[in-house]
């Protein structure tokens, strides 16, 4: 039994999945594509991303996933998870 499910891991998902494990909330992410990022995976160049100058949409996509993780780990007191399928 999870408190929330996020359908879908683009960055709307993705970034609300960071609040819910913040929260410690019990949080499963549902992602129908085997990879996160959503549409800008679909992207060469991300060029109005703060922070990111010139990044490709495959980078950034990657790095989202990485800080998603990293904040899934640092709150493991809390049971979450990602399925991506
Ligand atoms: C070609 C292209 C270029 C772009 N370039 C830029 C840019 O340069 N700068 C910029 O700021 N924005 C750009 N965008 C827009 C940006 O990609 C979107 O604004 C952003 O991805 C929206 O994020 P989101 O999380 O709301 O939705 P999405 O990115 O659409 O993510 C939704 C996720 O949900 C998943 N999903 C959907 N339905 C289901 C289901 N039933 N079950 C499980 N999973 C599901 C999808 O697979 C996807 O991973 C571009 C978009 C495209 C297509």
């Amino acid at each position: 039994m999870y408190d929330i499910i996020i359908i879908g891991s683009g960055p709307a998902g993705l970034s609300a999945a960071i609040y819910a494990q913040r929260a410690c909330l019990d949080t499963i992410v549902i992602e129908k594509n085997g990879i996160s990022g959503g549409q800008v995976l679909n992207t060469w160049e991300v060029d109005n991303y703060p922070g990111f100058p010139g990044v490709t949409g495959f980078e950034l996509s990657r790095s989202m996933q990485t800080s998603s993780e990293q904040e899934l780990y640092r709150m493991r007191s809390c049971r979450s998870s990602f399925q991506e399928m």
